[in-house]
């Protein structure tokens, strides 16, 4: 019977206890956690994810702040900007919402991170340690993901966990924590360039999505009684919708859920325990300075 890894529920459950944590710490006389956020331009979905990370910062009880740049920002005004960041004692972590305009170097962006306030686990030190099993950020998504299998005890140890999509931040990390000690999967990571696509989901007791293709996974692409995780996100029209669009994934849901055992829901699923993992992460900064 098809079940729900519930990203929402999960992501509620999970604020309120970092909330607690938050409450019994300020009360102790401590400040309160500071998670800051660097946007540059004004992409509709940009703003859309930085005003959902403001929103939960502050349902938690952190303090939030958002350094908004032009979409002319200079590559040097953005390194200065994060360099101000790196230094300011009362920033426990910062993230740099993606993508940048066209003249900004990502990565040289990224790289001028600090480690210790990388709370997105983007830089290559933190995804260096993350391969090494060492104490580190884990990226978002990735981490949102090994939560909710977690949290739903899914049995991850021997199985064939098929990723789709190999990107920095999503498809590489979660096929690297999946294959770990502890979830022990036989990790498949595909790509474009992969060859019979359709022989390998079908091999798949647990299967990652994160291709960035509108419904693009099938039923006949699915193995009976599969653990489906959808990472996709894209708003199609909809005129029946107040907002006059809607929220669909990788997966066409309608006709793979019947034959999976569980599924991550799209909206509801992975992109709620995104931020939540943000959260998360900008506790373990925090604790750290405390
Ligand atoms: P991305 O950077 O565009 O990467 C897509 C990956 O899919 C690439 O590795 C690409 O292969 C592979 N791919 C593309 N077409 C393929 C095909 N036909 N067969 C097999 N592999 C194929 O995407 P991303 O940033 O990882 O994001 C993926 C999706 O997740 C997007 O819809 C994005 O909006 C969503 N997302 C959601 C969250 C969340 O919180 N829920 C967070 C991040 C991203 P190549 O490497 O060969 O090009």
């Amino acid at each position: 019977m098809l079940q729900l890894l519930d990203g929402k529920a999960t992501a509620l459950q999970i604020k309120e206890e970092i909330a607690n944590e938050v409450r019994s710490l300020t009360a102790q006389g401590h400040r309160a956690p500071h998670l800051a956020a660097v946007i540059v331009g004004t992409d509709g979905a940009s703003m859309t994810y930085v005003a959902n990370k403001e929103k939960a910062s502050h349902e938690v009880g952190f303090t939030s702040s958002v350094y908004r740049m032009s979409e002319t920002t200079t590559e040097k005004q953005l390194l200065e900007t994060i360099e101000f960041l790196n230094n300011d004692p009362d920033i426990d972590g910062f993230i740099v919402q993606l993508p940048l305009p066209k003249h900004i170097d990502e990565q040289r962006v990224i790289n001028a991170i600090s480690p210790d306030k990388d709370v997105d686990g983007f830089t290559p030190v933190n995804i260096g340690r993350m391969v090494l099993g060492e104490e580190c950020f884990t990226p978002a998504t990735p981490m949102g993901i090994c939560t909710l299998l977690r949290r739903y005890g899914i049995e991850t140890a021997g199985k064939h966990c098929v990723v789709l999509g190999r990107s920095n931040i999503v498809g590489t990390p979660v096929a690297n924590l999946l294959s770990r000690k502890g979830f022990d999967c036989t990790v498949t990571m595909c790509h474009s360039k992969t060859q019979n696509l359709k022989a390998l989901t079908l091999q798949a007791d647990i299967l990652v999505v994160a291709i960035g293709k509108a419904e693009f996974v099938t039923a006949d692409m699915v193995k009976e009684g599969a653990v489906l995780v959808d990472v996709g996100i894209h708003r199609v029209e909809d005129a029946t919708k107040k907002n006059g669009y809607r929220v669909i994934g990788d997966v066409k849901h309608g006709e793979v859920d019947a034959k999976c055992s569980w599924v991550t829901p799209v909206p509801g699923g992975v992109g709620p325990l995104t931020i939540v993992s943000l959260l998360q992460n900008t506790m373990q900064a925090y604790r750290k300075r405390l």
